[in-house]
């Protein structure tokens, strides 16, 4: 799933591109992905974008707002001048453009969604108003300790919940714990305050990483141009079961499920 960096790396994206373009038609194919109001999007001209945790946000000049919710399988590609791009089978909304540019969102087990909004209300939406802190935008180092105080989860799996802290999901979360030699499965209120702080900045790390590679096209995540990001090049310790830590290098990096998602550690380095 798209997580911090792959969002925000389209978020930049399609604010260099979009911004200024008017919208001329929007052909919705699987209607379940974008259910209705569609019409208020046309003729407007695109202001700005936005992101909140892994929510999308476009804002137009008509006072109206769009939302986008990759999910899992989800693509937004933009084509026009010369980034060029084409729809293909799984692009179940189009959005037409002038000065030739379409923008795709393409989604094969189409889970994601869009939604309109106003631009005034965007920040109310109940999703968006529960997010916790994020990384590297309000979550500081004081604000970590606490929130992991409040739980006997597993490390791990506390991370992920988008309510605590925002961005985070099964990658960069694999990664940062490796980083920051925690074992996934420590209740989160066993860390002490040295080992939040060195969980927190290797979150901080890793995301930053991610931003810089662009994000990690493992699987089908694209940038808005249509490329891979690279981060998957980099993992340090996830969808690497099998193979030698990278940083004792002899244990070999184990896999277990964690609240139902995949979930890589040295049982060595990571304590
Ligand atoms: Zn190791």
């Amino acid at each position: 799933m798209p997580e911090l960096p792959e969002v925000e790396t389209i978020k930049k994206q399609l604010g260099k591109y979009l911004v200024g373009h008017k919208i001329l038609s929007v052909d919705v194919r699987v209607k379940k992905l974008f259910p209705k109001n569609q019409e208020k999007l046309v003729g407007a001209k695109i202001k700005g974008t936005r992101r909140f945790g892994k929510v999308l946000v476009v804002d137009l000049d008509n006072g109206f707002s769009f939302l986008v919710h990759l999910k899992l399988t989800g693509q937004l590609i933009y084509s026009g001048g010369k980034v060029k791009n084409q729809p293909n089978k799984f692009t179940h909304v189009v959005f037409d453009f002038d000065k030739d540019a379409n923008l795709f969102f393409n989604d094969s087990r189409k889970f994601g969604w869009i939604k309109v909004e106003e631009t005034s209300e965007v920040e109310q939406e109940a999703f968006i108003k529960k997010l916790g802190p994020e990384p590297l935008r309000d979550l500081t180092l004081k604000k970590f300790q606490t929130i992991l105080t409040s739980s006997r989860r597993p490390i791990k799996v506390f991370l992920l919940d988008q309510a605590r802290i925002s961005g985070v999901g099964n990658i960069y979360d694999n990664d940062a714990l490796w980083l920051a030699r925690i074992l996934p499965q420590r209740p989160a209120n066993s860390l002490n305050a040295k080992e939040a702080k060195k969980l927190y900045l290797a979150v901080n790390e890793v995301l930053q990483k991610g931003l810089k590679y662009q994000g990690a096209s493992d699987q089908w995540y694209l940038t808005a141009e249509g490329k891979k990001g690279s981060y998957q090049d980099h993992f340090l310790v996830y969808g690497r079961q099998g193979k030698p830590c990278l940083n004792c290098r002899k244990e070999k990096i184990r896999k277990v499920r964690l609240g139902g998602r995949g979930t890589y550690f040295c049982p060595k380095c990571q304590k």
